[in-house]
């Protein structure tokens, strides 16, 4: 049985191409020496591969940037905006181009925007989106996938170059012109797929693995229609590479058929994250094809439980034989981090559960452990059973007292007092907040000088005295300038955390952090998420101390800031051995205890942050209402247990609403503070056919931007939300948090957009 690893992370183990890459930008390092950077990452990556006995190796997993954007040089999609700088550069495979396509280019009189970018399926990893214009035409710009497949063969090693699949390419990317057909597209693009195929073939590659993650979505017949004429097209082009269609993130389901009957030589299927689709892939298996097992899980920290992984390969066994099966990574390796035998020091995680974890290469060890396995050494299989039994029974994974009160939760716990229109009026009465009240979302410039001092007490530098002493003096100025700027609702600042599920994660039990686990995100942006490991629960309040000072600063009301469970869950590595449901719920509890402390405390106006609300739904339409229910469920079990004059608000960015504002409106907060500004309050669109009852702050300004807003475009938004809903519910508010900008254009902003307030106010 063959090994098959479907893609290796790139950024490298101490995360040598960001910091290249970054150098070569701030023209600190030569192109050659980006470029030997890369190479000995690439060398580096095939050999450790190679040393495993990997039998499938991956090539042209590497990048600069994103493959997405890789295939687009490959393909000549380079939006047209570009052409300026295209023309000024002798040849368009150029970094000058590829990274301008990425991070947008102002330089010699040209000011041209990035593409876009948009979360890969549903990981937290980003891609830049394909734009296909009017005349869009296909050429080969870079020839990347040959060059790296004769790069490691000049190293002795046979690779399987990996692409993105034609038609994922198209349905993934963004089509700028209503009357372009994505079949149109298709057979423009073809042939050059066909081209870098067939060099690939001449330079003597064996197996190509074609990416067509959307098979797990739902597809229209048309689109069915765009996957068998696309590969019965390539195949009669190839006649000596082997073609294999990998899926991964979801199940086949009605696309089964489809992938099977593709005049493919091999079929990946993700095993980790939908095992029951084995069954039916079985059912109906083709003679002629093999079939890839993606066992390893590609998207989590954990070690593989090799028993179960057994008896998917048996299954697979009794049916279709040995001879056709591959063992392999649910998905690429990109999503998980490098290599665990970094965490080497004990007080950040500890040895026992440092045991029970794999990253990116000890799993490729995993699947040689497998092969082994199966050809008989049972000494492995029983080391895995012991170590997956210790932490299916360790007191600091399992306390019973988290998951009794998760169980005895009632539809009461997760209910509000009182319908919102009677809180609506108890809370009028309490916060006697003028129309168009005033708010911003959390945060407030995190300045070099806050983040040296999280750093120097990390150092021990200075003491937590001294540490609390600035943070409290950054508060207190804070509230003055809220006070001198007339915001009627302040916040606090957030100064005392990074980040805002790591704030939590470190005050939680059953969170672990990693030193060296960082995920690629997007280019050189790397995250290193926290690990939920076990039964979460909250030992002492995490907010309490700031934000009951900071209420004693001002008689206007402070709002108490929390993180939501599901984002908390979305943004960290959660756990394999129960639902995500309940480890949301064990979350939520943990904030509804911090609720219940602020409100005791009496902060009378709480924020639970939501932003990951939308980027965790199912890539299947048919399962988003059982996500949404349970995610809305963990949102209301935090916030419901405070009495009705206590003002929950939330807040979500990156959003749009249209196809879940019902369950938006079951959320049941008081306020609700979103992102519209960009899109010119459109969003506000769908509450307004909703109907949506109760508060709302659409955002008056984009804070991505240091531009300083008027305050007459920020009225003429406002205007706009009037023309859609209540007066009366409506908030000014900026889009989100401040953390980014500077305090002068912050200032400005913010009283630019209490002006629009109360012009609003004067005309109403
Ligand atoms: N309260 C957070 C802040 O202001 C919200 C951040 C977010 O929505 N991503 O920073
Ligand atoms: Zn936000």
């Amino acid at each position: 049985m063959q090994t098959n690893v479907l893609g290796y992370p790139r950024i490298g183990s101490q995360r040598e191409l960001k910091k290249a890459c970054e150098a070569y930008w701030a023209g600190k390092m030569s192109l050659e020496k980006l470029q030997l950077t890369a190479r000995q990452l690439r060398r580096q990556h095939w050999e450790i591969l190679q040393q495993a006995g990997i039998d499938l190796i991956p090539s042209n997993d590497f990048s600069f940037y994103d493959q997405v954007l890789d295939l687009c040089l490959m393909t000549g999609v380079i939006p047209s905006r570009f052409t300026p700088l295209l023309k000024s550069l002798a040849n368009a495979n150029s970094p000058e181009l590829y990274f301008a396509m990425a991070r947008g280019y102002q330089k010699n009189g040209l000011d041209i925007t990035a593409m876009e970018m948009t979360k890969w399926l549903d990981t937290n990893y980003h891609y830049l989106v394909p734009e296909f214009e009017a005349e869009q035409q296909f050429r080969v710009i870079s020839t990347k996938c040959t060059d790296e497949f004769k790069e490691a063969l000049s190293l002795g090693i046979h690779t399987k170059p990996v692409l993105l699949g034609p038609v994922s390419f198209l349905l993934l990317g963004k089509i700028k012109d209503g009357q372009l057909q994505i079949a149109d597209l298709l057979d423009r693009l073809l042939p050059v797929y066909l081209h870098h195929l067939q060099s690939l073939q001449t330079a003597g590659a064996t197996w190509v693995q074609l990416d067509e993650p959307c098979l797990v979505q739902d597809l229209t017949p048309e689109e069915h229609a765009l996957f068998t004429y696309a590969y019965t097209k390539l195949k009669a082009g190839l006649p000596a590479l082997h073609i294999m269609v990998a899926t991964y993130f979801g199940s086949l389901q009605d696309n089964t058929a489809i992938a099977l009957q593709l005049p493919v030589q091999a079929l990946h299927i993700d095993l980790a994250r939908a095992p029951e689709q084995l069954e039916t892939v079985l059912q109906e298996f083709p003679s002629t094809m093999l079939l890839s097992l993606g066992v390893i899980n590609g998207r989590n920290i954990w070690k593989n439980d090799y028993s179960r992984s057994l008896a998917l390969i048996r299954q697979a066994e009794a049916a279709i034989g040995t001879e056709r099966l591959l063992l392999a990574t649910s998905c690429s390796l990109l999503h998980t981090p490098y290599d665990l035998d970094l965490e080497t020091d004990e007080q950040v995680l500890t040895p026992q559960i440092k045991s029970w974890m794999a990253f990116a290469k000890q799993k490729v060890q995993e699947l040689s452990e497998l092969q082994q396995i199966m050809a008989g050494n049972t000494a492995l299989l029983a080391a895995n059973r012991q170590s997956l039994q210790e932490k299916s029974t360790a007191a600091i994974v399992h306390k019973p007292a988290v998951k009794a009160r998760v169980a005895a939760l009632t539809e009461e716990d997760a209910t509000r007092l009182s319908p919102f229109l009677i809180r609506q009026r108890q809370q009028e009465a309490l916060l006697k907040l003028p129309s168009f009240p005033t708010t911003t979302i959390g945060s407030f410039p995190q300045t070099e000088e806050i983040r040296k001092l999280r750093a120097d007490l990390k150092k021990g530098n200075i003491t937590p005295e001294q540490y609390d002493t600035a943070i409290r003096r950054a508060i207190i100025d804070a509230v003055q300038l809220q006070e001198s700027l007339r915001l009627d609702v302040l916040v606090h600042g957030e100064f005392e955390r990074n980040d805002m599920v790591e704030y939590f994660g470190e005050q939680l039990e059953g969170f672990v952090f990693t030193q060296h686990g960082w995920v690629q995100s997007y280019g050189t942006r790397c995250v290193k998420p926290p690990v939920i490991y076990g039964d979460v629960q909250r030992p002492q309040p995490m907010t309490v101390q700031w934000s009951s000072y900071a209420q004693t600063l001002t008689t206007k009301p402070m709002k108490g800031m929390l993180t939501g469970p599901v984002t908390i869950l979305q943004w960290s590595f959660v756990r394999d051995d129960q639902p995500r449901a309940d480890t949301t719920l064990q979350i939520a509890l943990a904030i509804r205890d911090e609720v219940q402390d602020l409100e005791n405390a009496g902060i009378k106006v709480i924020q639970v942050d939501e932003p990951a609300i939308r980027e965790g739904l199912p890539l299947r339409k048919a399962d988003w209402d059982a996500y949404l229910d349970w995610a809305v469920k963990a949102f209301r079990v935090s916030v419901s247990c405070v009495q009705d004059d206590t003002q929950i608000h939330t807040h979500m960015c990156y959003s749009e609403f249209n196809d879940i504002i019902d369950h938006i409106a079951a959320m049941d907060a008081d306020v609700i503070t979103i992102e519209t500004s960009r899109s010119q309050m459109e969003l506000l669109e769908a509450f307004a056919a909703f109907r949506y009852p109760n508060e709302i702050g659409p955002g008056v300004y984009d804070i991505h931007s240091p531009r300083v807003p008027t305050t007459a475009e920020m009225t003429e938004l406002l205007e706009k939300a009037v023309q859609l809903l209540p007066a009366r519910n409506i908030w000014v508010n900026p889009d989100c948090g401040l953390k980014t900008r500077k305090w002068a254009e912050t200032e400005q902003a913010l009283r630019n957009m209490v002006a629009a307030a109360r012009e609003m106010r004067a005309n109403v």
